[in-house]
């Protein structure tokens, strides 16, 4: 029996993971942890009856307590972190954001696997996640689809403390692919009229609405790109990203004698859920099988860095090391959450994004607080510029 806590059950991943739990009888939830959607949360709660249950504000706690008596009930950062040091084998992180940073480190401090689809905080924060995963003997599993993919083309060995070794010296390069997100085709004189709910319109994923915005900047290509780097330990010269509108092949590794070995499957994230829980086995699954007849073609181009920026912004960020990646991260969650309430245009995004980093001093060897302080500052930074404002 494989104990499994989920953080963001509520979400786009934590709603497909318990799906994928569904056909696995030999995993049992210990606990779940939503936001602020709490009709699905009793759902889940009466459905999957874990032992600990967290919610983000403190005033939904009693509506849970009166619906079921049994499950420990809690709220906030302390809930958050409570879930996520519960009794259990793995930690499936899927809130986005930053918040689960703190109970990552402290799970891992327990030598939980940590089941991985939140890819912002390993982006701001992999010189700190990766040294306390090989201390603690700890698998990190991705679920982000090409680094599934990845996994999944150059299987890892297993370390005698218990985490991942890939082949680093058999591999010449990664090759992350990308659907392009909702702006692929738009021409780039368009993209400044381009709204959030135009943004929101992805091609071939069904994601939460953050992730689908960074689709369509390509930023979330670029924080996959500083999460690979952190993920397989190689260099941000050897990763590449090439665009490939059908998302059938989910990324591909090239060794060195010139054999490249890619995942393919159909774009439904309870593929690489499932992996990431059940790795080494592999399970009858629920996502639809790969037809290659009903796909028919499959297609690679270049990926656009001058009017989609955000992708070699975040090369720039992972070069530059430190606190960057987390300013890189932060200025782009701000920049959204900005864009998305209507205060800026979609080409403003990489542009707040690029200031937030000329105005920054990077901290070298960064420790928590010093990431958490240019996760603090970035987001202030946007703000700023734009009451200044420093772009228009
Ligand atoms: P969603 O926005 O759909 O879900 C986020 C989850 O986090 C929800 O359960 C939400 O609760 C919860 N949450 C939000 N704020 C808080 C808070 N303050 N305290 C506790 N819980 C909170 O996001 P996604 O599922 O799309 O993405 C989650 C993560 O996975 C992101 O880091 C994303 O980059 C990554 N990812 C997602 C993929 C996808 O296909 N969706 C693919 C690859 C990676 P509620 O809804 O109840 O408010
Ligand atoms: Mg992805």
């Amino acid at each position: 029996m494989r104990k499994i806590v989920i953080l963001g059950s509520t979400g786009s991943i934590g709603v497909q993971a318990l799906d994928v739990l569904r056909g696995l009888p030999d995993y049992r939830v210990t606990a779940l942890t939503a936001g602020r959607n709490i009709p699905l949360l009793l759902k889940q709660i009466a459905e999957f009856q874990p032992e600990l249950v967290s919610v983000a504000r403190a005033e939904d706690m009693a509506e849970i307590k009166k619906e079921f008596p049994d499950p420990e009930v809690y709220s906030g950062a302390d809930g958050l972190l409570r879930a996520a040091t519960a009794e259990s084998d793995i930690v499936l992180a899927a809130v986005g954001g930053m918040s689960c940073l703190v109970p990552v480190l402290e799970a891992i401090k327990l030598k939980k696997d940590i089941a991985l689809a939140n890819k912002e905080i390993l982006a701001a924060a992999g010189e700190l996640i990766i040294p306390l995963v090989e201390k603690y003997g700890v698998k990190l599993r991705p679920v982000d689809s090409e680094h599934s993919a990845i996994m999944q083309s150059c299987p890892p060995a297993v370390d005698p403390r218990g985490h991942f070794i890939y082949p680093h010296a058999q591999i010449n390069k990664l090759i992350l692919t990308a659907s392009g997100g909702a702006f692929r085709d738009t021409d780039p004189r368009q993209l400044d009229s381009k709204k959030a709910a135009d943004a929101l319109k992805h091609p071939s994923w069904r994601m939460g609405a953050k992730i689908t915005i960074d689709s369509a900047t390509l930023v979330n290509k670029g924080l996959e790109v500083i999460e690979a780097h952190w993920l397989f330990g190689l260099p941000y010269e050897q990763i590449e990203v090439l665009i490939h509108p059908q998302s059938i092949v989910h990324s591909l590794v090239e060794y060195r004698d010139g054999s490249v070995l890619a995942q393919l499957g159909m774009p439904d994230m309870r593929l690489p859920i499932q992996y990431a829980l059940t790795y080494p086995e592999r399970l009858p699954g629920r996502a639809p099988a790969l037809d290659l007849l009903q796909v028919k073609n499959l297609s690679f181009s270049q990926p656009d860095l001058v009017n989609f920026r955000g992708l070699q912004l975040a090369y720039t960020a992972g070069q530059a090391g430190g606190t960057m990646p987390a300013v890189f991260n932060a200025a782009n969650e701000e920049a959204v959450r900005l864009f998305c309430a209507d205060k800026i245009k979609f080409t403003e995004i990489p542009q707040l994004i690029e200031l937030a980093m000329q105005e920054h001093r990077v901290v070298s060897a960064p420790a928590l607080e010093d990431i958490l302080a240019a996760e603090e500052w970035a987001k202030e930074f946007v703000r700023k510029g734009l009451k200044c404002p420093i772009v228009r």
